[in-house]
């Protein structure tokens, strides 16, 4: 039988607990299992290694994804770090040019010290990409849409390359989630997430993933697991898993508040630009709509003033919470460019677009209404 997403969320990875019948996967709090006789145990030795409730996660997270393996890390950058170490001293990276502030310094400032070689492209049209291929390049990473300025990538057409040159491709599907979008049908070897944002969507846990279909990528991964040690709490664990169960309703409608906010925005006298896949004049439109379910919660607007007035309308806001990360069930709202964005040089932050009237909005769940009144009163300010 096969079953629909939302029937997924709720249910996979999950059963009842083989001791109690416990409904709810319990918090298996320990970091040892105790063995009848050496090397004679129920398939867990130390929580690094393995956890129950990790591994319910990971069940679910490999369902939702639509693929055959999931690994969850403290972070999503330990995630990250997971998939460098693959990497030996002298392979080549192409990564997309506009990327989360923090994978940007994980790639240039760190990974570049083992003697890995990063270049950040345009992965606008597939011949740049063709042009920029080495003959060591091992590594294709880019997120869609890209964060904060919302351009989306052609997934299957971009991962189509990098399988014809044997290269591994993991997108970044922090800002979808599986319930909008899914990689690894498009031809993604590896699906990887923050789960920090929307996975968990209740801004209180830092973790993140990695799924994929090949049992070898698994394999040598999972021994990155253990050997690096990143791994999540059984705790953290317990909470996604519980987040993970209402992820389809709240993509739901942190769509329909972004869309309704979107149009409305589109309008506003004190708002020069917006940018959101879901607008008909969204360059990405057409594409959003053949690779995504949905448009997603996440919002890019460029204020009409300059730094100061767009920092007086941030700080006048009092439903919006000002703060970086995004995907919870309030509506976050932040400052690219002092904020997230931050670690990447000011030269680059100009080059794709990241202005000082730039703000990004993570839409939650709240009354649309009480949002617009919230925005309308804070732009009076600028
Ligand atoms: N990828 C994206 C798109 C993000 O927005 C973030 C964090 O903001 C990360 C990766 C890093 O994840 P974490 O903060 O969980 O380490």
């Amino acid at each position: 039988m096969s079953f629909d997403f939302e029937t997924l969320a709720v249910h996979a990875g999950v059963s009842p607990d083989p001791l109690t019948g416990a409904v709810m996967t319990p918090i298996y709090q320990t970091s040892t299992y105790a063995q009848a006789s050496p090397g004679e145990h129920k398939g867990y030795e130390y929580s690094r290694t393995d956890n129950p409730t990790r591994t319910a996660l990971q069940a679910s997270l490999a369902a939702l994804e639509g693929g055959e393996h999931a690994l969850v890390f403290s972070s999503g950058l330990a995630a990250t770090d997971a998939v460098l170490n693959l990497l030996d001293a002298g392979d080549h990276v192409l990564a997309g040019e506009d990327l989360y502030g923090g994978t940007y310094r994980l790639f240039s400032q760190v990974a570049s010290k083992r003697g890995i070689e990063f270049a950040f492209i345009s992965l606008n049209d597939c011949q740049t990409l063709k042009d920029r291929l080495k003959r060591n390049t091992r590594l294709l990473w880019f997120e869609t849409p890209t964060n904060p300025m919302l351009n989306l990538i052609d997934i299957a057409a971009t991962t189509k390359i990098a399988r014809e040159h044997g290269i591994l491709s993991v997108v970044d599907n922090t800002f979808m989630s599986p319930a909008l979008q899914r990689p690894l049908d498009l031809g993604a070897d590896i699906a990887m997430h923050s789960m920090t944002k929307f996975l968990n969507g209740h801004s209180d846990v830092v973790m993140g993933s990695l799924i994929m279909r090949s049992k070898e990528t698994y394999e040598r991964l999972k021994y990155l697991q253990n050997a690096i040690g990143a791994v999540p709490s059984p705790f953290d664990c317990f909470l996604v898993l519980r987040g993970l169960k209402t992820l389809a309703l709240r993509m739901e409608r942190h769509t329909g508040n972004a869309t309704k906010l979107a149009q409305w925005l589109e309008t506003h006298p004190k708002i020069h630009r917006v940018i959101y896949p879901g607008l008909t004049s969204d360059p990405y439109h057409a594409l959003a709509k053949s690779q995504m379910s949905g448009f997603g919660g996440m919002l890019t607007v460029l204020v009409d003033g300059d730094l100061d007035q767009t920092k007086r309308f941030l700080s006048s806001l009092k439903v919006c919470t000002l703060a970086e990360s995004l995907g919870g069930v309030e509506t976050l709202i932040e400052h690219p460019a002092i904020m997230t964005h931050a670690s990447v040089p000011a030269e680059i932050r100009q080059k794709i677009g990241i202005h000082d009237n730039l703000v990004r909005l993570s839409v939650g769940i709240e009354s649309v209404k009480d949002l617009m009144e919230d925005i309308d009163q804070a732009l009076a300010s600028v």
